[in-house]
């Protein structure tokens, strides 16, 4: 029994924690499984916060999944469309840019927009999708960001960070999901969207244009706008950014990095 401990270890060094301050995506590339997870609260809130990030992802050969707290089903000022019409209309628009993304079917949890809270029936359904995925890199809206924000971004944010610690790391939190087979798992690290400081800054310039007709495929919410119309304001605020901040990557996404280690 001690030789094949020994024999294992020596196959297994342990690897220093992952700091903080670390490429996050690179590093977990490098390190460990290459899955991801995006939790978020709208049909269309991944795609305008983190679109060319999921792209570069999916494009670098990660697995991604989608979670949606709500349909969206509020998203609208026409007084001719219902919820429901407008909730089965926003989920096929999602998968249609999940799928140009290169990303799994996106999986809806059906709380009605803006009827979000942080409460155990959310959070265990959070936690049960972390023990089945079991991604690496969890990317989220940042809970506690203050100034203007939408209630369910702030409860998406809040609800993923208390699932992932404690909760879907220790055995005794939704102990019924061990009756699906589903084991305890913890997340390396954490990508907050919509942080009013980031610290974490992804370049797109590669795949904005994947981002740009993921964020097209949510018709409802467009305006008629069309891609050509898109490109140029996405290159008019890549010309702003590298002025204002010539030290990091005019077209990016930019993101508060939680590193939960492991
Ligand atoms: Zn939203």
């Amino acid at each position: 029994m001690a030789t094949t401990t020994r024999s294992r270890a020596r196959r297994q060094p342990v690897q220093p924690q992952m700091d903080a301050t670390s490429d996050v995506i690179a590093e977990i590339a490098r390190r460990y499984a290459k899955r991801a997870l995006c939790i978020f609260a709208h049909p269309d809130d991944l795609e305008f916060t983190s679109g060319g990030t999921v792209s570069k992802l999916c494009a670098e050969g990660w697995d991604v999944s989608i979670v949606v707290t709500t349909s969206g089903n509020k998203g609208t000022k026409d007084p001719a469309v219902t919820g429901q019409a407008l909730a089965g209309e926003r989920e096929e628009e999602a998968r249609n840019a999940a799928r140009v993304m290169g990303a799994r079917e996106p999986i809806f949890l059906g709380f009605h927009d803006g009827g979000t809270t942080n409460d155990d029936e959310l959070r265990a359904l959070i936690v049960r999708h972390i023990r089945r995925l079991r991604p690496e890199l969890v990317i989220t809206w940042d809970g506690f960001r203050v100034g203007f924000n939408h209630r369910d971004h702030r409860v998406a944010g809040q609800a993923t960070h208390d699932a992932i610690y404690p909760s879907a790391d220790d055995h005794l939190y939704f102990p019924e999901h061990k009756e699906d087979g589903l084991e305890p798992f913890r997340p390396v690290a954490m990508l907050l969207a919509g942080s009013t400081a980031p610290d974490y800054h992804v370049d797109i310039s590669k795949h904005f244009r994947t981002k740009i007709r993921a964020v097209l495929a949510h018709t409802s919410q467009m305006r008629g706008r069309g891609e050509a119309e898109m490109v140029q304001m996405y290159r008019e605020r890549e010309k702003q950014a590298r002025q204002e901040r010539p030290d990091l990557p005019p077209m990016r996404e930019s993101f508060t990095r939680v590193v939960w280690g492991r």
